[in-house]
């Protein structure tokens, strides 16, 4: 089942998946118990990723980037969440590099993408308020403009890296009166930075090592070099324009721990014996298991036209909501159907079907909610 090959690859990206698939194996899954644990992965673990060149693949090399294309950033994701590893804020990290290429002043390229490529800067993007998510206009989160800096005030929730993260981007009004208009994004080193403070690392139904958190804001001063473009108010457009990439990296992760969770669950089943015979042979269980691994194949087939079309820059906001959807509801599905087939173990944190369960709920709530996707495919119809 997980053997099957996307479409996109071909041989530089077998060699490429060995190494990852090496690196998963060796310096993140022996880890992720403890990681759990802790609430999050080891900043470590960042910064040998990047060593290996598996950070900002597809950002170009002049920025210090694997100068590759969105395929090699598939492949690290995929070869995380088909184990079960979701405590790397992967997608989190590469969509913030995108938008300071695609937006960023040169300066701001050439400051921050070599960093973020080598892990030493762990990227996040604050958007989310305690008051409002989908309704992104509505934050109240403020940059004044004084002299030469910005003075913010405000909080942030649900911040996924941010609780290790070096670099932040920081969704902010600069114009409370001009509603998408006055919205800006700022670049803000987060270390020593008077009036920023990291709360409480939140307790989350699943993807506990993945570390997720509230930020505070108090009289903090980001010189104005730090707006994103160097231009206010263009920042709804900046988030716009970058959307397709980042449900594409969900969608991708989706597919990754379904497919895992049918390779988990089919070793399961023919080891264990109900009746006096293999759970495999029943016919409940074989049917289940095809019907899970025909949509699972459905689902990977729609992805690979979406990593495709990110590749050669043709995916759309309604295609790539499209996939957002469907992936992260049938992921429920998919997860459900193979936890139950493990019965009572199923529902044992120690197994990884119980893990995979518990991590892909948020993935129809975060990076756009299901209700949000539809409401963009609605407008596209
Ligand atoms: C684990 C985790 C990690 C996250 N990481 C980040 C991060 O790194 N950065 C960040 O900024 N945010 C992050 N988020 C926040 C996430 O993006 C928001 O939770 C999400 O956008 C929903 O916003 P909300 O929670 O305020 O819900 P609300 O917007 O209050 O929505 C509540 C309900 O109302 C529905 N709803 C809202 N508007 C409409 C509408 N127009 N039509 C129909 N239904 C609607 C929603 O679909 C939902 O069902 C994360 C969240 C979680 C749980």
């Amino acid at each position: 089942m997980i053997d099957y090959r996307p479409s996109w690859m071909d041989e530089n990206l077998d060699i490429y998946r060995s190494s990852v698939s090496r690196f998963v194996e060796n310096e993140m899954q022996p880890h992720d118990e403890r990681w759990r644990e802790q609430g999050h992965i080891d900043k470590e673990v960042w910064r040998k990723a990047g060593a290996q060149g598996f950070l900002c693949s597809d950002i170009p090399a002049e920025y210090g980037g694997g100068g590759a294309d969105f395929r090699y950033e598939a492949v690290f994701f995929e070869e995380q969440w088909r184990r079960g590893l979701t405590g790397m804020g992967q997608g989190v990290h590469s969509i913030s590099a995108h938008y300071i290429l695609n937006h960023g002043t040169e300066q701001q390229k050439r400051m921050y993408l070599p960093k973020m490529a080598s892990g030493e800067m762990i990227g996040a993007i604050a958007m989310t308020e305690p008051g409002t998510g989908s309704d992104l206009q509505a934050i109240t989160t403020k940059a004044v403009k004084e002299g030469e800096h910005y003075v913010i005030n405000g909080s942030k929730i649900f911040i996924t890296n941010g609780y290790l993260c070096e670099l932040l981007i920081l969704i902010v009004k600069t114009d409370t009166s001009a509603g998408s208009k006055g919205v800006s994004l700022l670049l803000m080193e987060t270390a020593d930075l008077p009036g920023f403070r990291v709360g409480k690392k939140l307790k989350k139904m699943g993807q506990k090592a993945q570390d997720t958190v509230e930020l505070f804001f108090e009289d903090v001063r980001v010189h104005q070099s730090q707006l994103l473009g160097g231009e206010e108010g263009k920042g709804f457009y900046q988030l716009m324009s970058d959307l397709p990439y980042e449900r594409t990296t969900v969608g991708i992760q989706g597919v990754a721990l379904m497919e895992g969770a049918i390779a988990e669950t089919l070793a399961y089943v023919k080891e264990r014996h109900v009746f006096g015979k293999p759970l495999m042979e029943m016919q409940n269980t074989r049917f289940k298991l095809a019907e899970v691994a025909s949509l699972t194949r459905a689902a990977r087939v729609f992805i690979d036209s979406c990593i495709e079309q990110v590749v050669s820059g043709e995916l759309d906001n309604a295609t790539a909501s499209m996939s957002k959807w469907w992936i992260s509801e049938l992921q429920q599905k998919i997860v459900d159907e193979c936890l139950q087939l493990h019965g009572g173990y199923g529902y044992m944190d120690e197994y990884l079907i119980c893990r995979m369960y518990a991590d892909s709920r948020v993935a129809r709530i975060y990076a756009g909610t299901s209700e949000i996707m539809l409401e963009v495919v609605a407008r596209s119809l």
